[in-house]
């Protein structure tokens, strides 16, 4: 007959370590029961252990994980008859009288949770409920760099502070490590040096990174990264290429099997892994997870799908970047250290390429430049009459700093007002020294007059523009600093939003290089997956040349599809050119500005909600501008 193996799960039970933990047993010629005490099993395998558990009538043999480190217990006192008491645990037991101390962590069965890796997440992730855990310097700075938009973040109770987070499922975490490169851990401060974490494990079998807490890799976990503390820095540190994520998953495969072995021979036991099949351990909660998340997956790909058709035959809007001067100098910008020559975009190339956009189906028309200020450009209202000559283009857009708007007369502005779907003003902060540090000029009060007299005369023209005042700012809490005041433009009818860290325009910008100011790196993020930008929308630069990506190619030397003057924009949006770009990221022969860009966004992007509603001929929602700007 078959020895048997009582699991007891205590007050909470962590699937994936139980599952784990059942084919260990299972591995090594035992029937494994769950959370059945009783007193003819064999072996009693406790977990996480809480104040409550003990028998002193069991007389077999126990083994007490004390991977959670929350409570100090005396095993032996539990178990007073126990034939033998293994402790398990990274760091010794408090009570070391009367067992034997394993020193361990879980079993951990690389089989059960590797998977193809599909790195498709460039941003970061944390996957936890949220922690009480009071001022914890490592959390208040985790918080910042989620509130920032820099992390994403899964898990329960994230309302507690203003956070939207859904939870995961066991699966879902595992798909998404294996979808991710970079995730970030937080244990609570009483657990940091004395355990690991269970993302220490899972995530870097995945090929995922984890960014730890200093002091918290007791074990030398391959792929767990001590730092300091959090922030967007963090992330320059870490080559997370594909080749390196593939090299992880290896890595900590052949770690956790060797651990688990160690493990095995440290507790007497025989285990051959082979024996077990991995369909045992499956449920049919598993399976129901496993069918919903494969329905899920479907219905991303249908959209992914859709998404992609819709963009072949025609530009999801239209970038027309008319001028590239500026008039102002932020510290975190390219402006001033590219060569480009000042230039504005000629009428007649202007005029011919919206009526070719329009030819195309019209639609959404950003004025945009990158790098540039559009009011600085002279012809700047008799290109939004052009615009108004075609109908079916419908949303136009810019963003601004908003330095230069003294310039225009009220008649001007409320005309933009009348024409515009949305005005997003950057501005660098709610105070002048940190503006006048962050954007080099002393322009805060007037910046902040303008939008003031912009709210004003879109009141008194009941115009429908909105206006959205985007902050550049260099300090995470900024939003809740400044709480008062962005309530009160809030209630103005604007829309707000903040970054405290920054793209590298494809290296122009360096980080590191910036005193006080988060520039992402962008080199080591896995970039197998045609990015959205050149999926999306062309730019059309001052010089008359098309991009295809108005975003980072500043120069306009790296991704040019066409001419103006020659071509047109509907040749430009079908060229060779074009197809060679979108190839170049599964092919992996990307352009260098491409290779060392941090704005990176994989084409999976394309199944995020903010596409469910978008449509062929149809004006792009809102949420669609508060992703990518105006
Ligand atoms: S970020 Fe905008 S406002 Fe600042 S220097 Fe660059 S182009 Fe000018
Ligand atoms: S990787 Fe960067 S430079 Fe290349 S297309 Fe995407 S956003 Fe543009």
């Amino acid at each position: 007959m078959k020895k048997t193996c009582s699991v007891m799960t205590c007050e909470y039970c962590d699937l994936d370590v139980y599952l784990n933990v059942k084919l260990f047993y299972e591995s090594s010629g035992y029937r494994v029961f769950k959370d059945k005490i009783s007193r003819d099993t064999n072996l009693l395998v406790v977990l996480r252990g809480d104040k409550e558990i003990s028998d002193h009538e069991y007389t077999g043999v126990v083994h007490a994980y004390d991977y959670v480190r929350e409570y100090k217990i005396d095993w032996r006192a539990r178990f007073s008859k126990a034939s033998r008491i293994f402790v398990i645990s990274p760091t010794p037991p408090e009570y070391p009288d009367g067992v034997n101390y394993v020193k361990g962590y879980l079993p951990v069965i690389p089989e059960l949770w590797q998977s193809p890796l599909k790195k498709k997440d460039s941003r970061p992730m944390h996957i936890s409920h949220f922690k009480p855990m009071g001022e914890d310097q490592y959390q208040q700075e985790l918080l910042k760099i989620i509130k920032s938009g820099l992390v994403r973040v899964y898990g329960k109770k994230w309302d507690r502070v203003d956070i939207k987070a859904k939870p995961l499922s066991y699966c879902q975490v595992n798909k998404m490590f294996a979808a991710s490169s970079i995730c970030y851990g937080l244990m609570y401060p009483y657990q940091r040096g004395k355990t690991l974490s269970g993302r220490m494990w899972q995530a870097p079998l995945q090929g995922c990174f984890v960014i730890s807490e200093a002091g918290t890799n007791i074990a030398g976990c391959p792929g767990v990264i001590e730092v300091m503390s959090f922030s967007a820095d963090n992330l320059s540190v870490i080559d997370h290429s594909i080749e390196k994520c593939q090299a992880l998953a290896l890595e900590a495969a052949r770690y956790w099997k060797t651990a688990t072995q160690i493990l095995a021979d440290e507790l007497k036991l025989k285990i051959s892994l082979k024996s077990v099949s991995n369909r045992r351990i499956f449920g049919p909660r598993r399976l129901l997870s496993a069918i919903r998340q494969t329905v899920e997956q479907l219905f991303r790909a249908l959209q992914i799908r859709r998404m992609l058709k819709l963009t072949e035959r025609r530009p999801l809007y239209l970038i027309v970047e008319t001028v590239n001067t500026c008039n102002a100098h932020c510290v975190f910008c390219c402006y001033g250290k590219t060569k480009i020559k000042p230039q504005v975009l000629p009428m007649d190339i202007f005029e011919k390429v919206i009526r070719e956009y329009s030819e195309m189906g019209g639609g959404a028309v950003s004025l945009t430049p990158v790098p540039g200020e559009v009011l600085l450009d002279p012809h700047l209202i008799k290109r939004y009459e052009i615009l108004a000559k075609y109908k079916n283009i419908d949303q136009v857009s810019f963003t601004t700093n908003g330095i230069a708007f003294e310039k225009y007369s009220d008649e001007e502005l409320k005309y933009i007002l009348k024409s515009s779907f949305m005005i997003q003003v950057s501005i660098g902060g709610l105070d002048r020294e940190g503006y006048k540090s962050l954007y080099q000029v002393d322009q805060f009060e007037n910046v902040l007059n303008s939008v003031s007299r912009l709210l004003v005369l879109k009141k008194a023209i009941g115009s429908d523009a909105h206006i959205h005042l985007s902050f550049r700012t260099n300090n995470p809490n900024f939003e809740d600093i400044h709480r008062e005041q962005l309530e009160a433009y809030k209630r103005q009818g604007c829309l707000i939003s903040h970054i405290s860290w920054y793209g590298n325009f494809g290296g122009i910008v360096k980080s590191g290089e910036v005193k006080d100011v988060s520039i992402i790196n962008g080199s080591g993020l896995a970039k197998n997956e045609t990015c959205v930008y050149p999926l999306l929308a062309p730019s059309v630069l001052p010089n008359g040349l098309i991009t295809n990506c108005g975003c980072v190619d500043v120069n306009g030397d790296s991704l040019i599809i066409g001419d103006a003057h020659y071509n047109s924009l509907r040749d430009c949006w079908s060229s060779k050119e074009r197809k060679n770009i979108l190839d170049s990221f599964r092919q992996g022969n990307l352009v260098d500005l491409c290779r060392q860009c941090s704005m990176y966004r994989p084409s999976a992007h394309l199944a995020e909600p903010v596409y469910k509603n978008i449509r062929s001929y149809k004006k792009l929602p809102l949420e669609f501008y508060l992703l990518y700007g105006g």
